[in-house]
Protein backbone atom coordinates (compact mmCIF):
# COMPACT_ATOMS: atom_id res chain seq x y z
CA UNK A 1 0.00 0.00 0.00
CA UNK A 2 0.88 3.47 -0.73
CA UNK A 3 -0.12 7.06 -0.68
CA UNK A 4 -0.99 7.79 -4.17
CA UNK A 5 -2.29 11.48 -4.27
CA UNK A 6 -2.89 14.17 -1.68
CA UNK A 7 -6.06 16.36 -2.03
CA UNK A 8 -5.86 19.68 -0.01
CA UNK A 9 -8.72 22.09 -0.48
CA UNK A 10 -8.28 25.26 1.42
CA UNK A 11 -5.80 23.49 4.23
CA UNK A 12 -2.97 25.93 5.30
CA UNK A 13 -0.89 27.73 2.16
CA UNK A 14 -3.40 25.86 0.15
CA UNK A 15 -6.00 28.23 -0.92
CA UNK A 16 -7.08 26.68 -4.00
CA UNK A 17 -8.07 22.79 -4.01
CA UNK A 18 -4.93 21.36 -5.14
CA UNK A 19 -4.22 17.62 -6.18
CA UNK A 20 -1.04 16.30 -5.42
CA UNK A 21 0.64 13.06 -6.88
CA UNK A 22 2.89 10.91 -5.09
CA UNK A 23 4.79 7.60 -6.74
CA UNK A 24 4.82 4.29 -5.71
CA UNK A 25 8.57 4.16 -4.47
CA UNK A 26 10.03 7.92 -4.06
CA UNK A 27 8.83 11.05 -4.52
CA UNK A 28 10.34 14.56 -3.60
CA UNK A 29 8.65 17.54 -2.78
CA UNK A 30 10.96 20.88 -3.12
CA UNK A 31 10.66 24.30 -3.30
CA UNK A 32 12.11 27.77 -1.60
CA UNK A 33 11.81 28.06 2.50
CA UNK A 34 7.87 29.21 3.12
CA UNK A 35 6.29 27.61 0.09
CA UNK A 36 4.43 24.60 1.93
CA UNK A 37 6.86 22.15 1.97
CA UNK A 38 6.38 20.49 5.33
CA UNK A 39 2.23 21.53 5.10
CA UNK A 40 2.38 18.67 2.86
CA UNK A 41 3.43 16.28 5.13
CA UNK A 42 1.15 18.11 7.74
CA UNK A 43 -1.50 17.48 5.78
CA UNK A 44 -1.28 13.72 5.43
CA UNK A 45 -0.41 13.87 9.73
CA UNK A 46 -3.78 15.69 9.98
CA UNK A 47 -5.85 13.71 7.54
CA UNK A 48 -5.03 10.22 8.90
CA UNK A 49 -4.85 11.77 12.79
CA UNK A 50 -1.38 10.79 13.59
CA UNK A 51 -0.66 13.66 15.16
CA UNK A 52 -2.12 16.59 18.08
CA UNK A 53 -2.52 20.43 16.52
CA UNK A 54 0.84 21.06 18.10
CA UNK A 55 2.70 18.29 16.15
CA UNK A 56 1.35 19.78 12.56
CA UNK A 57 2.27 23.66 13.87
CA UNK A 58 -1.35 25.37 14.69
CA UNK A 59 -2.10 26.19 18.15
CA UNK A 60 -6.01 24.92 17.41
CA UNK A 61 -7.13 23.00 14.47
CA UNK A 62 -8.91 25.75 12.73
CA UNK A 63 -5.48 27.45 12.39
CA UNK A 64 -5.28 25.05 9.69
CA UNK A 65 -7.89 26.45 7.55
CA UNK A 66 -6.66 28.85 4.74
CA UNK A 67 -5.92 32.06 5.29
CA UNK A 68 -4.84 34.72 3.09
CA UNK A 69 -3.52 37.14 6.04
CA UNK A 70 -1.60 34.18 7.67
CA UNK A 71 1.98 36.05 7.41
CA UNK A 72 0.74 39.01 8.87
CA UNK A 73 -1.08 37.67 11.15
CA UNK A 74 -4.47 38.80 10.80
CA UNK A 75 -7.90 36.55 11.27
CA UNK A 76 -9.53 35.70 8.01
CA UNK A 77 -13.65 36.17 7.71
CA UNK A 78 -13.79 33.61 4.47
CA UNK A 79 -14.81 30.24 3.63
CA UNK A 80 -13.84 28.22 7.26
CA UNK A 81 -13.64 24.79 6.31
CA UNK A 82 -10.78 23.13 4.98
CA UNK A 83 -10.10 19.31 4.02
CA UNK A 84 -7.15 16.46 3.17
CA UNK A 85 -8.06 13.59 1.42
CA UNK A 86 -5.70 10.93 0.85
CA UNK A 87 -5.80 7.99 -1.57
CA UNK A 88 -4.17 5.06 -0.79
CA UNK A 89 -3.59 2.62 -3.52
CA UNK A 90 -4.49 -0.81 -2.00
CA UNK A 91 -4.45 -2.74 -5.10
CA UNK A 92 -1.99 -5.60 -3.06
CA UNK A 93 -4.36 -5.84 -0.59
CA UNK A 94 -2.34 -4.55 2.32
CA UNK A 95 -6.01 -3.82 3.67
CA UNK A 96 -8.57 -6.48 2.83
CA UNK A 97 -12.59 -5.95 2.03
CA UNK A 98 -13.62 -6.98 5.28
CA UNK A 99 -11.12 -4.79 6.94
CA UNK A 100 -12.04 -1.90 5.22
CA UNK A 101 -16.07 -2.55 5.49
CA UNK A 102 -15.53 -3.03 9.24
CA UNK A 103 -13.96 -0.18 10.13
CA UNK A 104 -16.00 2.22 7.46
CA UNK A 105 -19.30 0.16 8.64
CA UNK A 106 -20.61 0.33 5.48
CA UNK A 107 -20.72 -2.63 3.09
CA UNK A 108 -20.89 0.62 0.59
CA UNK A 109 -17.25 1.53 0.20
CA UNK A 110 -16.61 1.20 -3.44
CA UNK A 111 -13.67 -0.40 -4.62
CA UNK A 112 -10.97 -1.25 -2.22
CA UNK A 113 -8.01 -1.06 -4.90
CA UNK A 114 -8.40 2.67 -3.92
CA UNK A 115 -8.94 3.66 0.10
CA UNK A 116 -9.18 7.18 0.32
CA UNK A 117 -9.28 8.98 3.95
CA UNK A 118 -10.48 12.21 4.18
CA UNK A 119 -10.52 14.70 7.55
CA UNK A 120 -12.74 18.16 7.43
CA UNK A 121 -12.08 20.61 9.78
CA UNK A 122 -15.07 22.93 10.03
CA UNK A 123 -15.30 26.54 11.84
CA UNK A 124 -19.08 28.09 12.59
CA UNK A 125 -19.63 31.59 14.60
CA UNK A 126 -19.03 30.15 18.28
CA UNK A 127 -17.43 26.43 17.63
CA UNK A 128 -15.73 24.07 15.22
CA UNK A 129 -16.54 20.19 13.60
CA UNK A 130 -13.66 18.00 12.59
CA UNK A 131 -14.89 14.92 10.09
CA UNK A 132 -13.36 11.61 9.01
CA UNK A 133 -14.41 9.60 6.23
CA UNK A 134 -13.40 6.05 4.99
CA UNK A 135 -14.60 6.13 1.48
CA UNK A 136 -17.14 8.05 1.46
CA UNK A 137 -18.70 6.82 4.79
CA UNK A 138 -18.47 8.89 8.17
CA UNK A 139 -16.60 7.38 10.59
CA UNK A 140 -14.65 8.16 13.83
CA UNK A 141 -11.21 9.08 14.26
CA UNK A 142 -10.76 5.15 16.28
CA UNK A 143 -12.16 3.25 13.49
CA UNK A 144 -9.21 5.33 10.99
CA UNK A 145 -6.54 4.39 13.73
CA UNK A 146 -7.65 1.00 14.02
CA UNK A 147 -7.56 0.58 10.41
CA UNK A 148 -4.15 2.23 9.21
CA UNK A 149 -2.46 0.12 12.85
CA UNK A 150 -3.27 -3.19 10.99
CA UNK A 151 -1.05 -2.01 7.85
CA UNK A 152 1.46 -1.21 10.20
CA UNK A 153 0.88 2.90 10.55
CA UNK A 154 0.39 4.11 13.94
CA UNK A 155 0.85 7.94 15.89
CA UNK A 156 3.78 5.73 17.85
CA UNK A 157 5.55 4.48 14.67
CA UNK A 158 8.12 5.40 13.02
CA UNK A 159 5.96 6.03 9.67
CA UNK A 160 6.83 9.31 9.46
CA UNK A 161 10.30 11.11 10.33
CA UNK A 162 9.69 14.54 11.35
CA UNK A 163 12.23 17.78 11.16
CA UNK A 164 14.61 17.68 13.81
CA UNK A 165 13.98 13.71 15.08
CA UNK A 166 17.20 12.47 13.58
CA UNK A 167 19.18 14.78 15.42
CA UNK A 168 16.88 13.71 18.64
CA UNK A 169 17.86 10.49 17.94
CA UNK A 170 21.50 10.52 17.84
CA UNK A 171 21.57 12.78 21.39
CA UNK A 172 19.11 10.17 22.53
CA UNK A 173 20.49 7.68 25.55
CA UNK A 174 21.09 4.08 24.33
CA UNK A 175 18.45 3.15 26.57
CA UNK A 176 15.86 5.75 24.68
CA UNK A 177 17.33 4.62 21.38
CA UNK A 178 16.92 1.01 21.93
CA UNK A 179 12.98 2.04 22.23
CA UNK A 180 12.75 3.23 18.98
CA UNK A 181 14.30 0.14 17.39
CA UNK A 182 11.80 -2.24 19.81
CA UNK A 183 8.80 0.31 18.03
CA UNK A 184 9.93 -0.42 14.51
CA UNK A 185 10.97 -4.25 15.16
CA UNK A 186 7.25 -4.45 16.67
CA UNK A 187 8.20 -5.63 19.95
CA UNK A 188 7.96 -2.86 22.00
CA UNK A 189 4.17 -4.06 22.03
CA UNK A 190 5.21 -7.22 23.98
CA UNK A 191 7.30 -5.18 26.50
CA UNK A 192 3.36 -3.15 26.92
CA UNK A 193 1.29 -6.10 27.23
CA UNK A 194 4.63 -7.60 29.74
CA UNK A 195 4.19 -4.70 31.86
CA UNK A 196 -0.03 -4.64 31.96
CA UNK A 197 0.06 -8.44 33.15
CA UNK A 198 2.43 -8.06 35.82
CA UNK A 199 0.26 -5.13 36.94
CA UNK A 200 -2.99 -7.64 37.51
P1 LIG B 1 11.05 25.45 4.79
O1 LIG B 1 11.88 25.19 3.56
O2 LIG B 1 11.47 26.70 5.47
O3 LIG B 1 10.94 24.27 5.72
P2 LIG B 1 8.37 24.88 3.81
O4 LIG B 1 8.30 24.77 2.33
O5 LIG B 1 8.38 23.62 4.59
O6 LIG B 1 9.58 25.82 4.23
P3 LIG B 1 5.94 25.42 5.21
O7 LIG B 1 6.38 25.46 6.62
O8 LIG B 1 5.26 24.20 4.72
O9 LIG B 1 7.15 25.79 4.25
O10 LIG B 1 4.96 26.63 4.90
C1 LIG B 1 5.00 27.79 5.65
C2 LIG B 1 4.04 28.77 5.03
O11 LIG B 1 2.70 28.34 5.22
C3 LIG B 1 4.16 30.13 5.68
O12 LIG B 1 4.32 31.08 4.65
C4 LIG B 1 2.87 30.33 6.39
O13 LIG B 1 2.44 31.68 6.36
C5 LIG B 1 1.93 29.47 5.56
N1 LIG B 1 0.73 29.06 6.31
C6 LIG B 1 0.66 28.26 7.42
N2 LIG B 1 -0.61 28.18 7.85
C7 LIG B 1 -1.37 28.90 6.98
C8 LIG B 1 -2.76 29.22 6.88
N3 LIG B 1 -3.64 28.76 7.75
N4 LIG B 1 -3.16 30.02 5.86
C9 LIG B 1 -2.28 30.49 4.96
N5 LIG B 1 -0.96 30.25 5.00
C10 LIG B 1 -0.50 29.47 5.98
MG1 LIG C 1 9.68 22.84 6.08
Amino acid sequence: MYIKELVLDNFKSFGQKTRIPFYEDFTTVTGPNGSGKSNVIDSVLFALGLARTSGIRAEKLTDLIYNPGHQEGESFQGQREASVEVVMDNANRTLDRAQVVNAAGSDDIGDIDEITIKRRVKETEDNYYSYYYINGRSVNLSDIQDLLAQAGITPEGYNVVMQGDVTEIINMTPGSRREIIDEIAGVAQFDEKKEAAFEE
